[in-house]
């Protein structure tokens, strides 16, 4: 066994240890309105050995805890306040744990996974590079593939058609993938994302959404494929709720069935039950073809959604 291995073991079963400290801490705290001391100094003490392990904990502690907490002043006297801070670190110390598993999968699948990003050309350059269409519910349809060249067919109209039917707000981008994409990792500093997070953390504006996608070399069993990081970017009910929806209009939708979990977007800004993020593979056939149906469906579940 390599050192690498090694420390990636120990890394993991500390995280592990770390997750369950903050998760009994936010029990206390739930509990006996009050944060326990002991668990605080085992919290810190872990998070000390962390840093001794190596920057690939440090750079997945700064991959998967949202940004816009840092910009949010927190009220650390309510208990409120500090409960769902303490639970958005739990979570996201969650996804850092799942993603050792879905890293594996995607092996599996043969997925391509993230490794690096890149900019072609300066921030300056890429302009404001979005369309914000804003909406009366808490819902927001993000399509970060929408401008040609290699954007996701259709996608621009289906997403505007969505946000008008149902009234909710919509992020569609207006400079191509090839530039910029801002469905992965290296893009959450854009304006495009942060405006997500700003949204949904901050403002408290959004609290489903739901990211639309078209894949131009179909998987034919499929009309949608739906994608919620193995169920974890999203509450189950909302999940459940859309899979009726689609039975209901006929519209065959797999989950996760081949593999598309969710794009950076869907990883990083689903924290539930405060944001749900749902990622729809929408098929060639569907956004070409029967671009009403799928429009009618979504609409209907933003509708049928309670916030
Ligand atoms: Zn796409």
């Amino acid at each position: 066994m390599g050192i690498g291995l090694i420390e990636k073991h120990t890394e993991f079963l500390q995280l592990i240890k770390l997750h369950s400290d903050i998760s009994k801490m936010e029990i206390i705290l739930k509990r006996e309105k009050q944060i326990d001391n002991v668990i605080l100094s085992s919290i810190i003490n872990r998070l000390k050995a962390m840093n001794l392990l190596g920057e690939s904990t440090s750079r997945s502690l700064l991959n998967h805890i949202p940004l816009e907490i840092f910009f949010i002043e927190w009220n650390m006297t309510d208990n409120h306040d500090l409960l769902k801070l303490i639970k958005i670190i739990r979570m996201s110390l969650e996804k850092i744990i799942l993603s050792f598993g879905i890293k594996k999968a995607q092996r599996k699948l043969s997925l391509r996974q993230e490794t690096e990003a890149y900019f072609y050309f300066p921030f300056e350059r890429l302009g404001v590079g979005y369309l914000l269409i804003r909406g009366q519910n808490k819902v927001l349809i993000t399509a970060p593939h929408a401008k040609e060249p290699l954007s996701d067919d259709n996608i621009r109209t289906i997403a505007e058609k969505v946000a008008i039917k149902s009234k909710s707000w919509a992020l569609i981008s207006t400079i191509s993938r090839i530039y910029i994409d801002y469905n992965r990792l290296g893009s959450r500093l854009s304006p495009f994302r942060r405006i997500i997070e700003k949204l949904a953390l901050s403002e408290r504006k959004i609290r489903m959404i739901i990211d639309l996608h078209g894949r131009n070399q179909t998987f034919e069993e499929y009309d949608v494929e739906i994608g919620a990081m193995c169920g974890f970017s999203a509450k189950p009910k909302a999940l459940n709720l859309l899979q009726e929806v689609f039975n209901r209009h006929k519209i065959k939708a797999g989950f996760e069935e081949k593999g598309y979990i969710g794009g950076d977007i869907t990883q990083y800004n689903g924290i539930p039950p405060f944001v749900n993020v749902i990622q729809l593979e929408l098929s060639d056939r569907i956004r070409k073809r029967n671009s009403k149906r799928i429009i009618s469906a979504i609409s209907e579940f933003i509708a049928a959604l309670k916030f």
